[in-house]
């Protein structure tokens, strides 16, 4: 198939971008890597009449310290984070995560932008988001407002997005003392959308005891699901393998009521959460221990 006609924009900043954005409304999409948006075009599943192409606008693709963090820029593409040293040792969880985004030759076009905008429940980005506690920064004609992961993913593709605003920005805040991460997911390849995945983040103090725990899930509902039972079956607890197995039990009974399609009955998806949690903790919290 080929996509509907559509009249196409290439703006040199996001000034530009914002003003196309501006006088064509919902008529309009804007083009980053295209992984998503291209392939839903060919099958007229998208029939955008206008393409705002963000792919020469300057400085959009920036990876950069902060003083609170990691910033990120919306069209960095998920190859160059995966190999950045930055992430590497500001966001370790999301260099660790990246790999698992399809197939290199789509992480050298796919952006974390326009993974975060598209925000499909199968996606990586948006769980992992989800589990760093990010902070997205999102421009539209009034200026710039922060919204927090948890506050952003709306919904079956659904976000915080306003028609005339487009994701600048990703902060990732700075890791606590004594935090471990992990992420670990179940397809049937690799690089196959995944049946279901999960990222964590823990904190521990100097027993060792669990003081804060973030974990995310994805595949198993609408959106990116933060496990919050299990996060606090486990919080002043010592991470044993009691533990970790009570809050596997809380997140695939109490925190996910998954979808059932052709890959994966409710049911084994529940199952896969639990295994998930039982896999991915011991690691997350070694590292949180070993980080003291
Ligand atoms: P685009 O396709 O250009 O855009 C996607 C959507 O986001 C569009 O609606 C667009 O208008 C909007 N958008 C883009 N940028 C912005 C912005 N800055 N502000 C506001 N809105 C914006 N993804 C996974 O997570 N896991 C996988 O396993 C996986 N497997 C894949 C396998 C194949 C064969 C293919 C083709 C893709 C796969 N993807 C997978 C999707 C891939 O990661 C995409 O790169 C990603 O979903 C979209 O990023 P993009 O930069 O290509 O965005």
């Amino acid at each position: 198939m080929k996509p509907a006609p559509f009249e196409y924009h290439r703006p040199d900043s996001v000034e530009e971008a914002l003003a196309l954005l501006a006088e064509h409304g919902y008529d309009a999409k804007l083009l980053a890597g295209g992984q998503s948006l291209v392939p839903a075009m060919n099958f007229r599943m998208a029939t955008p009449a206008v393409l705002i192409d963000l792919n020469r606008i300057p400085g959009l693709d920036d990876i950069a310290r902060a003083d609170d963090g990691l910033r990120i820029g919306a069209m960095a593409r998920q190859r160059a984070a995966e190999r950045s040293d930055l992430v590497a040792a500001h966001a370790p969880l999301l260099a660790e995560t990246l790999p698992y985004v399809a197939h290199a030759q789509i992480r050298n076009r796919g952006t974390i932008g326009g993974s975060i905008a598209h925000a499909d429940p199968a996606a990586e980005m948006p769980a992992v988001m989800l589990a760093l506690d990010a902070r997205f920064h999102l421009r539209g004609p009034g200026g710039t407002r922060v919204v927090a992961a948890g506050d952003f993913f709306t919904g079956l593709f659904g976000t915080a997005l306003d028609a005339e605003e487009m994701l600048v920005e990703v902060e990732i805040p700075s890791a606590a003392p004594r935090t471990g991460w992990a992420f670990d997911e179940v397809s049937r390849r690799h690089g196959d959308y995944a049946l279901a995945g999960l990222a964590a983040v823990v904190q521990v103090d100097e027993a060792g005891r669990c003081t804060a725990a973030r974990i995310s899930l994805l595949s198993v509902g609408d959106g990116p699901v933060l496990a919050a039972q299990a996060a606090a079956a486990l919080v002043g607890q010592a991470p044993t393998e009691d533990a970790i197995r009570a809050a596997a039990e809380a997140a695939a009974q109490r925190d996910v009521d998954p979808p059932g399609d052709i890959h994966a009955t409710p049911a084994y998806r529940r199952q896969l959460v639990e295994v998930l949690v039982r896999r991915v903790l011991p690691r997350a919290f070694a590292r949180a221990v070993a980080a003291a």
